[in-house]
């Protein structure tokens, strides 16, 4: 039986900060909820890195959506790509294995979040794979851990400059991904690997953190941002500024300095920490709306998130450009729970007027083990303390006690001691992106039914 008949239709895009969030926040609404996400999990994305260099696993930054929401009865979880809105006939398109269905709602919530942006040279990523998703964070787990196994067969061969090579290592991206991704290759090769290999000394990989702009952190004051390059400096990472990346290819890349001029460096594993571009379900939304997506692809929505003429209409997170507010969860969190107090009120007959206000709970960083940032207001925190309370503040938003319990558990074992309890890889993590992408360059791709589902089913409106 279909539970979902006359209460009013919320459907919810997105099973990440903004959608989650929205969906628990609407926990008591009198309300049926379908959530449609591209993936199965809430992805906890500050700690990506993390599972990149083998930390923590997967599953502890990425439960399951449908074990998180199980006891709220009034939401139903389901996988699907979104790919179109109907703002006029109000639906929601999704599609799953090729196999689209379209859906009714009262009140929308648009949550889809950002991808990872090459500045218009997307032929990058082939090489410099970003951060974005569990199957990125594996890619690139098994693209270093792979690097010292090749370097340590190249060294053994006597062939001493193509391991150099192998074990240098670009993180392209200064902000707070770029700085916590270096900050653990530093930890990685000079505290976790370097008894483990007979042929190379892990101790002296190279690291280079670059960025175009002329500041790490550039989003910090300036005092933090000194301090946290001379602590990346004192951890033997290259900090390179003012460099713009202009080519990748499978064995380095290619920057220009302020001066113009271009410089090489030989490395295998590349990352790419450096842009995002919103989801472009913004630039369909604008579309029909009539508004122009800003340079990130970001729409740029009213004071109270919701489109013009649309007041059943709500995005949030990533995808927004609302008073120059950065991409972060909390900005992600608090939208998401302020568009469901709005659903709610609306309901109950009384309107919410007042706009989003957004409450600044401050920003941290870590740049390795024992050492952090952190910036709360006209507080500035460095050091341990900032460290201990990056850790405090990561173990209440992730989500579930099993999780918190198991990340805990992981963090005592590589911080505490030097170990890593993730460090399995397999071909499949390094060459699944480029297999599938090769595959879904194929005709058949389009519209693609693997045979379990019926064909192009259309369901209640
Ligand atoms: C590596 C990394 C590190 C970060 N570190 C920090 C940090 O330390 N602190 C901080 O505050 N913020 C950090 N952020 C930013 C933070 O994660 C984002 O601001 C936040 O996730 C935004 O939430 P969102 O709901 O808008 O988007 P997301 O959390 O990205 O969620 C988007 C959701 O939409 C789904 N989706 C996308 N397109 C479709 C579609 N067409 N159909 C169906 N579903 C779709 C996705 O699968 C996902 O579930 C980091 C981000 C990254 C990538």
């Amino acid at each position: 039986m279909n539970p979902i008949a006359t209460r009013p239709r919320v459907i919810i895009i997105g099973s990440g900060f903004g959608g989650l969030f929205a969906a628990r926040a609407l926990a008591r609404a009198d309300v049926d909820i379908r959530l449609i996400a591209r993936t199965t999990h809430h992805l906890f994305q500050p700690l990506l890195y993390q599972v990149a260099t083998g930390i923590l696993a997967p599953g502890e930054i990425a439960p399951a959506t449908r074990e998180v929401l199980a006891h709220q009865d009034n939401v139903q979880v389901e996988m699907g790509d979104v790919t179109d809105i109907d703002l006029d006939a109000r639906t929601v398109t999704a599609a799953t294995l090729g196999v689209a269905r379209t859906y009714g709602y009262d009140h929308l919530i648009v949550a889809a979040g950002a991808n990872q942006s090459w500045f218009g040279n997307d032929q990058f990523a082939e090489y410099a794979p970003g951060m974005k998703s569990v199957d990125d964070a594996l890619e690139l787990r098994g693209r270093i851990f792979g690097a010292f196994e090749l370097a340590e067969l190249a060294a053994a061969a006597g062939r001493d400059e193509e391991a150099e090579a192998l074990t240098t290592f670009v993180v392209v991206g200064a902000g707070p991904t770029g700085v916590e991704m270096a900050g653990q290759l530093a930890e990685l090769s000079r505290r976790t690997l370097r008894h483990d290999f007979r042929h190379i000394d892990p101790r002296t990989a190279k690291i280079y953190l670059m960025d175009a702009a002329d500041a790490v952190l550039g989003s910090f004051d300036e005092s933090l941002r000194d301090k946290t390059r001379t602590a990346l400096e004192k951890l033997g990472i290259d900090v390179l500024l003012g460099a713009k990346v202009v080519d990748v290819d499978a064995r380095g890349l290619e920057y220009e300095d302020e001066a113009g001029e271009r410089h090489r460096i030989e490395a295998l594993t590349k990352v790419w920490a450096a842009g995002v571009a919103a989801s472009p379900l913004a630039g369909r939304l604008a579309e029909q709306v009539g508004l122009t997506v800003d340079r990130a692809g970001r729409i740029p929505v009213r004071a109270d998130l919701t489109l013009p003429g649309h007041p059943e209409v709500y995005v949030v997170g990533d995808m927004v450009a609302l008073d120059n507010l950065p991409g972060v969860a909390q900005v992600a969190i608090q939208q998401a729970r302020y568009a469901a107090s709005r659903i709610k009120a609306t309901l109950g007959g009384k309107p919410v007027t007042e706009p989003f206000s957004y409450f600044d709970k401050g920003n941290m960083a870590t740049i390795s083990r024992f050492r952090a940032i952190a910036e709360i207001r006209r507080l500035k925190v460095t050091g341990f303390p900032a460290w201990v309370l990056w850790l405090g503040v990561h173990l209440v938003y992730i989500i579930g006690f099993k999780s918190r319990v198991t990340t805990l558990l992981h963090w005592l074992v590589s911080f505490l001691g030097r170990g890593r309890s993730e460090r399995n890889i397999t071909e499949q993590q390094i060459f699944g992106r480029l297999a599938m992408n090769r595959v879904s360059d194929l005709p058949e791709k389009a519209g693609r039914n693997v045979g379990w589902l019926p064909d192009g089913e259309d369901q209640g409106s």
